[in-house]
C-alpha cells in the first residue's frame, strides 16, 4: 500500500470533517514519522493534527480514517471551547455520535521481529529489517529517496 500524499491527507481530513462533524477542517494536518505507539495526536496550542504514517502503511485505510476522526473530535471541541480531553463528557459524547474509536489500535507487526525500522525521507515508506542497513548504500525501492533509521523504534 502506498502512502497518501500531503494533499490527499488534507482532502481526506476535510472530507471526514464535513461528513461526520458538518464543519470544515481549516487547520493543519500532517504526518509525523516520529510518533511511535500512537496513531495520531492533536496539538491544541498549534491546532495541528499529526498522524503516524506507519498506521496507514500497516493497518490500512479503515483504521486510518478512525484515527483521523478521533483527532477531529479533539480538534472541533477544542476550537469551540468545549471539553476536548479524553475524560471530558463532551469528548465521550462526540466520539459516540461520530462513531469514532476511543483508542488507537496497536500496530500488528510491532517491532519485535524487525528491530530496525527505516523510513524514506522522500515518501515516508517504512522498511523493516532484522539487521542494520547501510543507508549510504541503499535507497528507497519506490522513489530512490534517501533512507533514515527511525530512532523511536530503538530499544
Ligand atoms: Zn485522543
Ligand atoms: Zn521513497
Amino acid at each position: 500500500m502506498s502512502l497518501i500524499s500531503q494533499r490527499e491527507l488534507e482532502k481526506l481530513t476535510n472530507d471526514l470533517s464535513l461528513q461526520f462533524f458538518d464543519k470544515p477542517f481549516v487547520d493543519v494536518v500532517t504526518f509525523n514519522h516520529r510518533l511511535r505507539t500512537t496513531g495520531g495526536r492533536y496539538i491544541p496550542a498549534k491546532r495541528i493534527i499529526e498522524l503516524n504514517p506507519k498506521y496507514y502503511n500497516e493497518l490500512g485505510y479503515e483504521e486510518f480514517v478512525g484515527i483521523i476522526k478521533h483527532e477531529l473530535v479533539h480538534y472541533h471541541l477544542h476550537i469551540e471551547g468545549k471539553g476536548y480531553q479524553h475524560r471530558d463528557p463532551e469528548f465521550k459524547e462526540l466520539l459516540k455520535k461520530t462513531n469514532s474509536p476511543r483508542h488507537c489500535n496497536p500496530l500488528p507487526s510491532m517491532e519485535y521481529d524487525f528491530k530496525y525500522h527505516y523510513y524514506c525521507k522522500e515518501c515516508n515508506h517504512v522498511y523493516k529489517r532484522r539487521k542494520r542497513l547501510d543507508v549510504k548504500k541503499y535507497r528507497c525501492g519506490r522513489c530512490k529517496g534517501m533512507l533514515a533509521l527511525d530512532m523511536s523504534n530503538q530499544k
